[in-house]
């Protein structure tokens, strides 16, 4: 049996108790090091094989899955924040299911949260924008056409960027091409949350290379825009004393 599970975006305690439990019972473990802490091993038994992933292809990954489950082990393949996010689980999975292999997926805290508690921040912000757009910069993976970040930009809706902090030139200049964005549109970059070393900065949509360039981030940042990060919003309705719903009648 393999459980794929979100190791949670850095610090350790932010794995699920679900997750940590799998940890403790595993009897292989295959963990993606270039961004899971490798503090999160702790959970295992002493002497559980710990296999680090990034030096290995998918076929040596499903090379060492299926060595455990000759044995009868339980591996946990443990994926960086939560693992439907550029996780690249589908091709495991399918792979795991061509070989009859069981498997199930515990989720994790994403980076996505993760830099939203370090802001600290909301997304959806009445007034402002209900929608979040989670995008990436093509890179060595492509991004379809429609897809491309001048016509996502086109929306104004928050937006988080993975994988892109490397890119902010092209990122800046497809933001403005899609008309919604100001220059001075707040950014930020999310370095590292919830990791020791988390770093914030805040900058415009115009500031956002040299912002990077100032700070040395090239990697393992989210980029975070819109005008969620500003200071203008309208208060909730859920809240207001003038609403009434399900829970709650209208204050008189
Ligand atoms: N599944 C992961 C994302 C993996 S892709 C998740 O849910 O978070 C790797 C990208 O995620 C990095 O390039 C970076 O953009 C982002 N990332 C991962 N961990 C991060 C962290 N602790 N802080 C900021 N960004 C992070």
């Amino acid at each position: 049996m393999v459980h794929i599970v979100g190791a949670g975006c850095g610090a350790a305690d932010l794995i699920t108790v679900r997750g940590a439990g799998l940890l403790a019972r595993a009897d292989q473990v295959i963990y993606a090091g270039s961004l899971v802490n490798p503090e999160l091993l702790n959970y295992t038994r002493s002497g559980t094989p710990c296999h680090d992933s990034a030096r290995l292809t998918l076929e040596e990954v499903l090379a060492l899955i299926e060595a455990g489950e000759r044995r009868g082990w339980t591996t946990v393949r443990l994926h960086t924040g939560d693992p439907s996010l550029y996780g690249a689980i589908r091709e495991q999975m399918d792979a795991m299911r061509e070989r009859g292999i069981p498997f199930d997926v515990t989720p994790g805290v994403s980076s996505l949260c993760g830099a939203a508690a370090a802001l600290p921040a909301e997304y959806t912000l009445p007034g402002v924008s209900q929608s979040l757009i989670i995008t990436r910069m093509a890179g060595r993976t492509p991004v379809p056409e429609g897809e491309a970040l001048c016509r996502l930009a086109a929306h104004g809706a928050s937006m988080a960027l993975f994988l892109s902090a490397g890119m902010l030139r092209q990122v800046a200049e497809e933001l403005l091409a899609g008309g919604a964005y100001r220059p001075d549109t707040p950014a930020a970059i999310v370095y590292k949350a919830s990791w020791p070393e988390e770093a914030v900065y805040r900058c415009t949509v115009s500031t956002l290379e040299e912002t990077a360039r100032a700070e040395g981030i090239t990697q393992t940042a989210l980029i975070l825009v819109g005008d969620f990060l500003g200071d203008d919003y309208r208060r909730s309705a859920l809240y207001h004393p003038d609403f009434s719903h399900g829970f709650r009648t209208k204050k008189e």
